[in-house]
């Protein structure tokens, strides 16, 4: 795992605007909420998200592989 690493845990939708952090316990990203835990951005449900993170983690790398079966 990556304990005591500082990682990117947000990302934000160049699209929508929704913003969503990554939680440790559950293991997936979650949306974003404030101290009230009334969410910042929601965003479009429809919205074909384009995540923004200045990282290296990228949850699909198969933009460029089209693997239809
Ligand atoms: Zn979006």
């Amino acid at each position: 795992m990556t304990s005591g690493l500082r990682t990117p845990s947000e990302r934000i939708c160049e699209r929508c605007g929704r913003i969503e952090e990554w939680d440790d316990d559950a293991g997936r990203w979650q949306l974003a909420v404030n101290d009230e835990g009334e969410p910042h951005t929601v965003g479009s449900p429809y919205c074909i998200h384009e995540w923004d993170i200045n990282g290296t983690f990228v949850p699909f790398d198969d933009k460029s592989d089209a693997a239809e079966a």
